[in-house]
C-alpha cells in the first residue's frame, strides 16, 4: 500500500482520536463564539436606539471589552482545568469527617489515607510498635506497615505499595489505592478525585432481627503481586488462557519499555523497522493500519481470546488507530492549525489552540508503533463511552496477559498529562504489563520505580 494513498485514506475517512477531538472541540467552540460575537452587539444596538445620547463609540468600546473578557475567561478556564485541584481533602468515616491539607493528603502524586483513623472507625485491633504497626481482624487477616517502607504485609504476604508508608505513634499514612485493593470485605471506599473527597463506610447486612450489622472486615492479596524476601515477585504470575497462544507467546513476552510522552518526544526520525500490516483483525473499511510485529502478534492473540471468552464484545470491536508516522502527525497537526486560522485566529493563537486538542508531532505514542485505539460499532465518537461496552470490561481484566496496558488511566491524569482514555492500549510485554496491572501504577510511575 503506498504511503500517500494511505495518508489520503486517513485524511478523508480517518477517525483518529486527535481528529475527532478537534472536530468536537471545534463544534463547541463555534457555538460559543457565535453567542459572544453577536448577542452583546445586539444588546448594544438596542440600547443605542433607545437612548440617542449614548454615543456609538461607547457602544463599540463596550463590545470590545466584552470580547476581551470572554477571551481572558476562556484562557484562564483552560489554564485552571490543566491543574489538579489542590484544595484540602475531606475524609468521611461514616458520618464523621475531617480535613487534611492537600500537601499532607497527596505526596509524590499519590493520595494517602491515615490507616490509624480507618482502623479506629472499623474497630480493627492495633498491635506492633509505633513505627511497625499491625491492624488485625484475626490472626490470619491483617495489614502490617513499616515506617519508610513500600512493602506491606497482607495476611502475612509481602506486597509493594505505590509509595512508602509514613508511620509514627499518631499516624499511619498509606496509599489510598493500596487500601482499596487490599480490602475484600467490610468497607466501602469512594474517592472523588475532582472534589478531593474520600468517603469510607462500613458495609452492613440485615441480621435475623432485621437490624443492620457491619460485615466482618476481610483483606485479600488477590489484587497484588506477592513478593519474596528480596522484594522480587515470589513465584511469578500464573497465566491462564482459554485459547492456544503458543504461536504468539514469544511476541507477548518481548519487552518494550520506551517512554513516549510530552516530556519524552520520540523524535522526528523515528520509524520502527518492523511494522506489519494489521490484516488479521477488524479495521474500518478502506483504511490500512500498521503495528510493530510483536505488538501485532500480541493483539491477534488477545482478540482471539476475546472472541472465545466474550464473543458479543468481540463482534462489535475494531481497531480505529494504530501506528501514525511523524509526517502524518505533521499533516494532521497542520490541518488543526489551519482550522483555527480559518476561524480568524493568528498563526500563533492557532498553534496554541491546536496544541490543546492533539499531540504535537513527535510527542504521540502512536509513532512508536506499539499502541492502538479501539472503538465499537455502537460508538459515533472516540470517547469515554467505550467504557460502557463489554470489550472494555474484558480488556480491563485480560489485556495484561497479552502484554497490553491501559495507558492513560482515570486516576493518573496528573502524571500522564493526558485525559482518561479508556480506548488507548499500549504494548509493553507481558511481565511489565502484569506488574503494572497488579500494582495500579501507570507507565511513568512504573519506569521510575524500576
Ligand atoms: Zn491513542
Amino acid at each position: 500500500m503506498n504511503e500517500n494513498q494511505n495518508n489520503n485514506d486517513k485524511q478523508q475517512k480517518g477517525l483518529s482520536d486527535d481528529e475527532i477531538k478537534m472536530l468536537r472541540s471545534g463544534l463547541t467552540g463555534s457555538s460559543g463564539a457565535g453567542h459572544y460575537d453577536n448577542s452583546p452587539k445586539a444588546v448594544a444596538i438596542r440600547y443605542i436606539k433607545k437612548n440617542k445620547l449614548f454615543s456609538a463609540s461607547v457602544a463599540i468600546a463596550a463590545i470590545l471589552l466584552v470580547v476581551v473578557l470572554v477571551f481572558v475567561t476562556v484562557y484562564f478556564i483552560g489554564k485552571i482545568s490543566d491543574r489538579p485541584n489542590t484544595s484540602d481533602y475531606t475524609v468521611y468515616l461514616g458520618n464523621e469527617h475531617y480535613t487534611v491539607k492537600y500537601k499532607e493528603a497527596v505526596k509524590d502524586g499519590v493520595v494517602l489515607i491515615d490507616m490509624r483513623r480507618v482502623a479506629e472507625f472499623s474497630s480493627l485491633s492495633v498491635g506492633g510498635s509505633d513505627t511497625n504497626v499491625k491492624f488485625s481482624v484475626s490472626n490470619s487477616h491483617y495489614l502490617k506497615f513499616t515506617n519508610d517502607s513500600e512493602i506491606a504485609l497482607i495476611n502475612g504476604k509481602a506486597v509493594a505499595m505505590e509509595r512508602k508508608a509514613e508511620v509514627d505513634a499518631e499516624k499511619c499514612m498509606i496509599p489510598l489505592n493500596f487500601l482499596i485493593n487490599a480490602i475484600e470485605e467490610g468497607l466501602l471506599i469512594k474517592h472523588d478525585t475532582e472534589n478531593n473527597v474520600i468517603k469510607i463506610g462500613r458495609r452492613v447486612y440485615k441480621d435475623k432481627n432485621g437490624d443492620l450489622v457491619p460485615t466482618d472486615m476481610l483483606f485479600s492479596v488477590s489484587k497484588f503481586a506477592v513478593l519474596d524476601d528480596k522484594g522480587n515477585l515470589a513465584d511469578g504470575h500464573e497465566y491462564k488462557y482459554t485459547t492456544d497462544v503458543s504461536k504468539y507467546l514469544d511476541s507477548i513476552k518481548t519487552e518494550y519499555l520506551n517512554l513516549v510522552n510530552k516530556s519524552n518526544p520520540i523524535g522526528e526520525d523515528y520509524e520502527p523497522d518492523d511494522l506489519v500490516l494489521l490484516d488479521e483483525c477488524r479495521t474500518p473499511p478502506g483504511r490500512t493500519m500498521y503495528l510493530r510485529k510483536d505488538a501485532a502478534n500480541a493483539l491477534y492473540a488477545m482478540l482471539a481470546e476475546m472472541e472465545s471468552e466474550a464473543p458479543d464484545a468481540f463482534e462489535e470491536l475494531f481497531v480505529t488507530s494504530a501506528y501514525r508516522s511523524y509526517e502524518y502527525q505533521i499533516t494532521n497537526h497542520e490541518k488543526n492549525i489551519q482550522y483555527y486560522i480559518n476561524k480568524g485566529m493568528s498563526r500563533e493563537e492557532a498553534e496554541a489552540a491546536a496544541a490543546m486538542v492533539s499531540a504535537l508531532p513527535g510527542q504521540s505514542e502512536h509513532q512508536s508503533g506499539l499502541c492502538i485505539d479501539f472503538m465499537t460499532d455502537g460508538m459515533s465518537d472516540l470517547d469515554e463511552s467505550f467504557e460502557e461496552y463489554g470489550a472494555f470490561d474484558w480488556l480491563s481484566k485480560n489485556a495484561y496477559k497479552f502484554g497490553f496496558i491501559l495507558r492513560y488511566p482515570e486516576d493518573k491524569v496528573n502524571t500522564t498529562k493526558y485525559s482518561y482514555e479508556p480506548w488507548h492500549y499500549r504494548f509493553v510485554g507481558r511481565e511489565a504489563a502484569t506488574e503494572i496491572y497488579l500494582s495500579g501504577l501507570c507507565l511513568e510511575e512504573y519506569l521510575e520505580n524500576r
